[in-house]
């Protein structure tokens, strides 16, 4: 059915099983209405060692690989929560990775370990009002000047980007537009640096995103992630597991509403049976629970060539479409089933039919995977 099933895995299974029942689906609906989760959420995540799954233990995390991850992942969607909460609770994941490879023990000691540690809340500043496909493109500038950066631009989408204590952000280094990028992390606070509206959206809401704006920022250098020059390389680099734990959520989420409308077919009486007496309900069923097992099995293999460091950056773009793809289909096929009620803010499909919208346009998108994949072609 999922991963390697070690004994491990199960245990990881059950504990994130229960961390969702207790802590989350109870108050789900109060941080969707507030739009954002609360950092307790994050303290307790961290208590039982599920915010630092995919971070070694020599940086405060709890150990484990991308496959641990997608683990947690899997399992928060089937048990009743969300990707809105998973990008919410979870923003370190795209946050932090960068300074880890770097290996610089001040940032390492500074952010990452509160971050694991549920203490700070950590967001990643990539995307700018121009543009957020075209990367090489970045706008916002960093001049230095002596042992400081200054910097200039904005940002938005930034998930997490309100609560967030720290934003490691994609500067140039250059000329604006010249590709010569830098990662610096930037602290809240800093004068100049400005947190903007939280942005309402679609989906996603428990989720919040801001607009992030720099005027004149001073950033010691020492806050540089990495040689100056590297960030393009670094971002590229990272977003192999972005872009998978998105494939994730997408067959994840597939998963839960095949589970979902299977479970309302059974129950939904019409014109005197239950839509599963049909066989058009039935094959609808068959189709989306096919398309889910495809897209997971899929997923499954690119994400253990990724952990075992094999060079698929092809593959990771097509798991992501195949997965977000079938994402697509199931949750439009489940709100619909579900008739009246689908529409209703009450119905969890009606959630997770917001919520997946993001997954095609997030982490890179579906053009911009088809891009990489016609490039992998050859074409
Ligand atoms: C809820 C949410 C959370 C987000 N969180 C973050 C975050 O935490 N950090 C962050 O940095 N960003 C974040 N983003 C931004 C996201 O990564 C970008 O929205 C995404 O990369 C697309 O960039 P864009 O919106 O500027 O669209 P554009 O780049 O302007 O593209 C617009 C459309 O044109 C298509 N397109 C672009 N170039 C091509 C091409 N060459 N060929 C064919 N089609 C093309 C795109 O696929 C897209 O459909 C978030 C976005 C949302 C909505």
């Amino acid at each position: 059915m999922t991963i390697v099933d070690t004994p491990e895995r199960r245990q990881l299974r059950e504990l994130t099983r229960s961390f969702v029942t207790r802590e989350v689906l109870p108050h789900l609906s109060d941080w969707e209405r507030a739009g954002e989760l609360p950092r307790s959420l994050h303290e307790s995540a961290a208590k039982i060692g599920l915010l630092g799954i995919g971070f070694p233990e020599s940086v405060g995390g709890s150990g484990g690989d991308l496959l641990d991850s997608m683990v947690v992942t899997e399992e928060i969607i089937r048990s009743g929560g969300s990707s809105g909460l998973i990008a919410a609770l979870f923003t370190h994941g795209i946050a932090l990775p960068h300074i880890v490879a770097a290996q610089d023990e001040a940032l390492i000691e500074r952010y990452v370990r509160p971050a694991l540690a549920g203490t700070m809340i950590g967001a990643l500043a990539i995307t700018e009002p121009d543009g957020g496909s075209d990367v090489a493109g970045i706008r916002t500038c960093a001049v230095r000047d002596g042992d400081h950066y200054v910097v200039n631009g904005a940002k938005t989408y930034i998930t997490s980007g309100v609560r967030a204590d720290f934003v490691t952000t994609a500067v140039c280094t250059d000329f604006p537009g010249s590709g010569s990028l830098s990662l610096l992390v930037i602290d809240k606070g800093t004068p100049g640096f400005t947190v903007g509206r939280r942005l309402e959206k679609l989906g996603w809401h428990c989720s919040d995103t801001a607009e992030l704006s720099f005027a004149d920022v001073r950033v010691p250098v020492s806050n540089r992630v990495g040689p100056e020059d590297t960030g393009f390389l670094a971002i590229m680099q990272q977003f192999a597991n972005e872009r998978i734990s998105l494939a994730t959520q997408a067959y994840a989420t597939a998963q839960r509403c095949v589970d979902l409308a299977v479970r309302w077919s059974r129950d939904r009486q019409a014109f005197g049976r239950p839509l599963v007496a049909r066989q058009v309900v039935r094959h609808r069923l068959a189709e989306m629970h096919s398309r889910t097992e495809a897209a997971r099995a899929y997923v499954h293999e690119v994400a253990e060539r990724v952990a075992a460091g094999q060079p698929v950056v092809t593959e990771v773009a097509i798991a992501k479409n195949v997965a977000v793809s079938a994402c697509d289909f199931v949750v439009d096929a489940a709100l619909q089933l579900h008739g009246g009620f689908g529409y209703m803010r009450d119905a969890e499909v009606e959630r997770h039919y917001r919520d997946a919208r993001l997954l095609g346009i997030g982490g890179g998108a579906t053009e911009i995977m088809n891009e990489i994949i016609a490039k992998g072609m050859g074409l």
